[in-house]
């Protein structure tokens, strides 16, 4: 997202709209954008340098550390905030800032049930296999009893 300094009046600027997801390139990471990035954000320059504050959010895919199941999760940026000085060129590009952002904001260990609404199915799964697994033990117990 690139802001010609020009455009920014004195009293700053408002901005709101869709742009092109800036954290592509992540699949091998186990993230993959799932729709555009929404940004409502104010600008505005001061004394040689540029703010900006608002908040973004953006659609990704993420892959369940519990399930291994896909699921779209929305990046929430609601704190978005730059100050940067400005040297020279007429145009500030802001996609590096909300780069570094959303992925601040992404969960290191996503659960697809997270968000409300989605049950992460492998936890009965694995209950199951746990019940098992103590079945198990206990036969074991029991041939050890027998052969005594
Ligand atoms: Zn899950």
């Amino acid at each position: 997202m690139k802001v010609h300094l020009k455009q920014i009046p004195t009293e700053g600027l408002h901005l709101e709209g869709d742009e092109e997801c800036p954290i592509s390139g992540l699949e091998e990471e186990g993230i993959r954008c799932a729709g555009p990035l929404h940004y409502n954000v104010d600008l505005g320059v001061t004394s040689g340098a540029l703010w900006a504050s608002g908040s973004l959010s953006q659609p990704v895919e993420l892959r369940c550390v519990a399930c291994l199941e896909k699921f779209v999760h929305k990046i929430q940026v609601t704190a978005f905030a730059v100050h940067t000085e400005l040297c020279g060129p007429e145009a500030i590009d802001l996609t590096p800032f909300m780069r570094e952002d959303l992925l601040l904001n992404l969960p290191a260990h996503p659960h697809c049930d997270r968000d409300a609404g989605r049950v992460c199915k492998p936890k009965q799964i694995e209950t199951y296999e746990q019940d098992t697994k103590r079945k198990l033990d206990w036969s074991a117990l029991d041939q050890l009893k027998l052969k005594g």
